[in-house]
């Protein structure tokens, strides 16, 4: 069976790649081998079942520094086709999209589905094939052509787009091709903590900042107290921006929580000591202090040495700076990592040294293009996993058609 263009891979970016090259070439004849009885099911999945397509920030190079890989990449390509594009990419086909306050933007129908409807109409409509259970077992350079074999028999394509996500049968292969790919990490997980100071706190949250010890390692933002550990966007950043690191630590290793974001122990001791003056008779228990949650206030004086009827004036000075310390420099070991919401995002793949931006064709091969998560491109939770896919997708399309 001879194609114009194959695409690898029935997901986001490998429908993205085929309707952008149908829509501007409608003559050329497409494929989507997809291994699976069903395409498109992390996207089906995505965002809780809502898929959180994208993220509004509008400026390229701050979009591009929610990348742990790939920020340097994408700054180029998010200029040609961003968050911005995205949304009237699905505006002209009538998918009406909404911003939540957090910046991540939702099909307005809160349903996964709305997505994967669209992708479908529009393959059918351009009349691309979509042919499930048909897993790519290898692909080789035959003079001008590729050549692949699937659980189905031989294809043979002109111009040839890897979209298989993580899937390291792939990435061996394109070893065979002489391609250096990245050995995959997890890269969106939260941290495992059993310390008596957050034990009775879940479903607390404080904007905190929290810094990896021995490591350069620091993050700010939320930090959500779990049933588990640690969660929440300044624990996801870590995760990711640490994705390696924190793997050769084996998962193990002390954050500094400063639970009160920027302020210095030594500040916040002579705050303290202010306290004690104004408040002598009250019990510092009772009464929460800069504005953080009561239950959280209340464990982090028990662990300062405080008992729960002492008054401020009978406090002395190692306590209150001992509780100065909990309060900005609290020590935590984290010990293993759970996942987050399922979202399974690794670091890893096909080496961004070997491909050119401007295309998303291999350095190696002609005619050979990558879109998504094949590459060695991740990012922070929040719509910008599914940007990178679309972007590379669309650049990817539009040389496709030039080529
Ligand atoms: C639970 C969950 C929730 C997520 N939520 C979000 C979110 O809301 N927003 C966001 O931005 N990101 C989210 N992500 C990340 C996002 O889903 C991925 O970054 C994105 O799907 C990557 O798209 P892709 O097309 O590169 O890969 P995939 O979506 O993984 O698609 C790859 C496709 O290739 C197929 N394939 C693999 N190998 C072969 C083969 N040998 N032959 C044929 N076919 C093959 C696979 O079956 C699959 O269908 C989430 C991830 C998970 C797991």
């Amino acid at each position: 069976m001879n194609y114009d263009l194959i695409i690898v891979g029935g997901g986001a970016a490998g429908f993205f790649t085929a309707i952008n090259v149908a829509e501007n070439a409608p003559k050329l004849k497409i494929a989507i081998l997809e291994r699976s009885k069903e395409v498109l099911s992390k996207v089906r999945i995505s965002g809780g079942g809502r898929c959180n397509v994208t993220h509004a920030e509008f400026i390229p190079n701050e979009l591009s520094k929610n990348y742990p890989r790939g920020e340097k990449e994408l700054r180029g390509p998010f200029h040609t086709f961003m968050t911005g594009d995205t949304m009237e990419w699905f505006d002209r086909r009538g998918i009406e999209l909404k911003i939540e306050d957090d910046g991540r933007v939702f099909p307005a129908s809160d349903s996964s589905a709305t997505i994967i409807n669209c992708f479908l109409s529009e393959a059918k409509r351009y009349g691309i094939e979509v042919l499930k259970n048909h897993a790519v077992k290898s692909f080789c350079p035959k003079n001008t052509y590729w050549n692949i074999q699937t659980s189905q028999g031989e294809f043979i394509t002109k111009k040839l787009m890897i979209a298989t996500g993580s899937n390291p049968k792939i990435w061996k292969q394109l070893e065979g091709l002489e391609h250096r790919t990245i050995a995959a990490v997890p890269s969106l997980f939260t941290f495992n903590s059993k310390d008596p100071r957050i034990v009775n706190l879940p479903g607390v949250v404080v904007n905190a900042t929290v810094k990896v010890a021995g490591s350069k390692l620091s993050s700010k933002g939320p930090l959500l107290i779990t049933h588990w550990g640690m969660s929440g966007p300044a624990i996801l950043k870590l995760s990711a921006w640490g994705a390696i690191e924190l793997e050769e630590r084996a998962y193990t290793f002390e954050i500094i929580v400063n639970w009160l974001k920027e302020y210095s122990q030594q500040e916040i001791f002579e705050e303290l000591i202010v306290l004690k003056n104004q408040y002598s008779k009250q019990q510092l228990y009772t009464y929460t202090q800069f504005d953080l949650p009561k239950r959280l206030w209340q464990s982090l004086v028990l662990a300062s040495g405080i008992k729960n009827n002492t008054r401020w004036a009978d406090t002395n000075k190692v306590q209150l700076r001992t509780l100065s310390e909990e309060l900005t420099q609290g020590k935590f070991q984290i010990k293993g990592k759970s996942t987050f919401k399922e979202e399974f995002v690794t670091a890893g793949g096909v080496d961004l040294k070997e491909i050119n931006f401007k295309t998303f064709e291999s350095k190696k091969h002609q005619n050979l293009y990558f879109a998504g998560e094949v590459l060695n491109i991740d990012a922070i939770t929040g719509g910008f996993n599914f940007q990178n896919a679309w972007t590379g997708a669309f650049i990817a399309a539009q040389a496709i058609i030039s080529g």
